[in-house]
């Protein structure tokens, strides 16, 4: 924390008023953007509410909220030199997914040996992924971080006027100009509100219970999700014989699981798994998020993008939004890259819209086949049609192509993917 003190320290007794680029929230997606825009040579200011704890100790306990991460994740990580940060704490690789439905025996397995991968994904808790990053952007001398003021006003360059410069007003009464201005400031986005941006949004009366418990048998380094009648329940294997779980609700039962004991909730969880994993014989502390999907009607406009959950919030059941929200962060990082080694401008709309044509589409499709997939399972009318796809996938030779481009997908997303997630693109 020492060294984080003197970067601030720096910043304070140094207080600039132009930056190529303002990146607002410090997040895991805002940090990667931060990090990938001045890796390139920008003079970043990244404002954030609270730093992250750089100091390890391995006794930490296991926090609340964790992440499944995609290959693509990890590239983007490793080629900002964060990944290490990650390996130097705590993290789990999982070799093997499976999906199976209460009242039916016959799981759908997928394992990485099928596709010729050493794992699917690695589960990392989200503080530990921000830390990692923070480590890396205090080794950046053109990255200034903001930890004490607030943003009161934005004013964005109106028309065509591309050479005019974003205009930020600070609670001290400071004023800030920039290029670029990036809103990562996650779901509730003041930002978004700031740039004027609507939402369309759906609730899905639904929650998610998350924590971390330890039970009887091991995770065996593999995530299991089994769906029931209330709603899918997942176990995802963390580091020292630990799971993650996430326990899907209706909504209206969102205050009665938050309000069991450590043995009521143990045996809940127990029922919701079907045992899988036999006795939950330890209950840490948990949490519970009411599910909605937001996406912002735009993603950009002159001098300003959304990145991360400020652009769009999805259905966690599939772990993806932290994946396609660095997806975005490098996607922008790139578009930024390319206006550079043109001589050109960065934070004009044709170069920001081209960032947003690449990751919307995207973003819509990992959204909607969430809710596919969520729809599918929940309807009664659809158990035998379910339990005979499941056991055909799981079993026949034929479907084996299905199934290794399924996890294909899941691991590396699209073919079409930004250069800094991809393997070895170091910036
Ligand atoms: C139950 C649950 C389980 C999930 N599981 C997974 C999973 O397995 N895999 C996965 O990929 N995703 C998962 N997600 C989604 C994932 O957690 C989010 O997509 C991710 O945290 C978004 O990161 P972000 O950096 O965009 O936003 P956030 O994590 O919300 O970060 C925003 C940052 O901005 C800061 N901030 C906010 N306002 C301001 C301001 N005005 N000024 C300065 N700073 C500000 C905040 O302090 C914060 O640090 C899950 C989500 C939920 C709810």
């Amino acid at each position: 924390m020492d060294s984080m003190k003197t970067t601030l320290n720096q910043f304070n007794s140094n207080q600039e008023n132009s930056y190529d680029s303002v990146v607002v929230g410090g997040g895991m997606v805002g940090a990667a953007t931060a990090l990938g825009l001045a890796k390139l040579g920008l003079k970043v200011l990244l404002f954030e509410q609270k730093a992250p704890e750089l100091v390890w100790d391995d006794a930490t306990p296991f926090a609340v909220r964790v992440s499944a991460l995609t290959r693509s994740s990890e590239n983007i990580l490793k080629n900002l030199g964060a990944w290490s940060g990650i390996e130097n704490r705590r993290f789990q690789p999982f070799v093997a997914m499976n999906v199976w439905e209460s009242g039916s025996e016959n799981k759908l397995a997928f394992h990485a040996q099928e596709i010729m991968e050493p794992n699917l994904g690695h589960t990392v808790e989200n503080f530990i992924v921000q830390a990692a990053l923070w480590e890396q952007l205090e080794q950046q001398p053109n990255i200034k971080i903001n930890l004490t003021e607030k943003i009161d006003t934005l004013t964005l360059p109106a028309g065509k006027d591309f050479q005019a410069d974003a205009v930020l007003m600070l609670d001290s009464g400071r004023k800030i100009t920039t290029q670029l201005v990036v809103g990562a400031d996650g779901a509730f986005s003041k930002l978004r509100q700031l740039a004027s941006i609507g939402l369309e949004q759906l609730d899905y009366e639904q929650c998610a219970v998350v924590g971390c418990v330890k039970t009887e048998k091991s995770h065996q380094n593999a995530c299991w999700q089994r769906y029931t009648p209330d709603g899918p329940f997942a176990y995802l294997g963390m580091a020292e014989e630990v799971s993650s779980i996430a326990w899907y609700l209706p909504l209206d039962k969102m205050q009665w699981a938050l309000s069991l004991d450590d043995k009521a909730f143990a045996r809940e969880i127990e029922q919701a798994s079907g045992f899988e994993l036999g006795r939950v014989i330890h209950v840490a502390e948990r949490s519970a998020f009411p599910l909605v999907r937001r996406h912002a009607r735009s993603y950009v406009k002159p001098c300003f993008a959304l990145v991360g959950d400020a652009a769009h919030t999805i259905n966690p059941q599939a772990g993806q939004g932290v994946n396609i929200g660095l997806l975005d962060a490098a996607a922008l990082i790139d578009q930024v890259s390319v206006a550079l080694r043109q001589g050109r401008q960065i934070g004009t709309l044709p170069m920001l819209r081209k960032y947003e044509r690449q990751r919307r589409g995207d973003n819509v499709i990992v959204q909607r086949s969430m809710e596919f997939f969520d729809k599918l399972f929940a309807a009664e009318l659809l158990e035998n049609f379910r339990h005979t796809v499941i056991d055909l996938t799981g079993q026949s030779k034929l479907s084996a192509p299905l199934k290794h481009w399924l996890m294909a997908q899941v691991l590396n997303g699209r073919e079409e993917i930004p250069s800094l997630a991809k393997s070895s693109k170091p910036l």
